[in-house]
């Protein structure tokens, strides 16, 4: 309460015109919420082009230019309880990052909410799995990031896919758009326990042709979505640290949101490096989480 005795809450307001850095809109307190939103400004593994860890904020930055209401869904993004906690502190250590990501996203799970999470690179997600150890994983990725090891590190985002095998096991997994994959990667026997499902056949078959088959595939489980935006092509997402041509639509990863949203549990967007973008990639992972959010409100699911 102020000093002169009133105690009307007119945070919507302010935050309409005050830049805070958290996604516009994110009116919702903690308590309230059924999303939060947290960064991890973390790129401490990437190998070529550098910078994901200045994207948490560029994408707020870009939401801010989006419509609160989307026609598409009949929505406005913000009365649907979204709350945006602020970046994570992070260390060097690839290692402590991961379980930090860990035990922010174990709480707000346990609280019954839907944590989306800002990257930084894709390593952290690894983190955010270990919630979900009964979910079915969908993944869109030009890499299939099955290296035991890369650069002497387990944790490294080359890495992400084969460690998030052993926390869910095989047949659990499907990445999306795959097209760059080592040699040794290919021929090693765990390959075939993920179904990876490269950008070739999904311009071939048709995304709905996908969802089809991951809908069998996930059996009406949960699921963890995370987006590296570098599997989308880079005429639409130029700005991601290891760009890979041939690429998804950016239709297909909203068609893949669209069709799975309502038991998307766990959301991520990661390896976005602004330092190489046009702004286009960083607006559409902002529109990303609009749909997301968009669809769920669509079909009335439990929020
Ligand atoms: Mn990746
Ligand atoms: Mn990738």
């Amino acid at each position: 309460m102020g000093s002169n005795g009133k105690a009307e809450n007119h945070a919507a307001e302010l935050n309409d015109i005050i830049s805070t850095l958290i996604l516009p809109d994110a009116h919702s307190s903690y308590a309230e919420s059924s999303y939060v939103i947290f960064g991890v400004p973390f790129d401490g593994t990437s190998s070529y082009r550098k910078g994901s860890r200045f994207s948490p904020n560029r994408i707020r930055e870009a939401y801010d230019n989006l419509e609160s209401f989307d026609p598409r869904y009949g929505t406005n993004y913000g009365e649907q309880g979204i709350c945006d906690l602020g970046n994570l502190q992070v260390s060097e250590n690839v290692e402590e990052v991961i379980n930090n990501v860990e035990a922010v996203t174990g709480l707000i799970v346990k609280d019954g909410k839907i944590p989306i999470i800002l990257g930084g690179e894709h390593s952290i997600t690894v983190g955010a799995i270990r919630s979900f150890p009964e979910a079915y994983m969908i993944i869109v990725d030009a890499h299939s990031d099955f290296r035991n090891e890369y650069m002497g590190n387990k944790y490294n985002h080359a890495c992400v896919t084969r460690r998030s095998l052993e926390i869910l096991g095989r047949e659990r997994i499907a990445s999306i758009g795959t097209r760059s994959v080592s040699q040794e990667e290919f021929e090693s026997e765990a390959f075939s326990e993920v179904r990876f499902i490269f950008a070739d056949e999904v311009r071939k078959n048709g995304i709905a042709s996908v969802i089809d088959e991951i809908t069998s595939r996930s059996n009406g489980r949960n699921i963890y979505f995370s987006i590296d935006m570098d599997g989308i092509d880079p005429a639409f997402a130029p700005g991601v640290g290891t760009p890979e041509p041939y690429g998804l639509l950016h239709t297909d990863v909203r068609d893949l949101i669209n069709a799975f949203a309502g038991r998307i549990v766990g959301f991520d967007i990661v390896e976005i490096t602004p330092l190489y973008d046009n702004g286009n990639t960083v607006m559409l992972a902002a529109k990303l989480i609009q749909d997301f959010i968009g669809s769920r409100s669509k079909l009335s699911v439990k929020k």
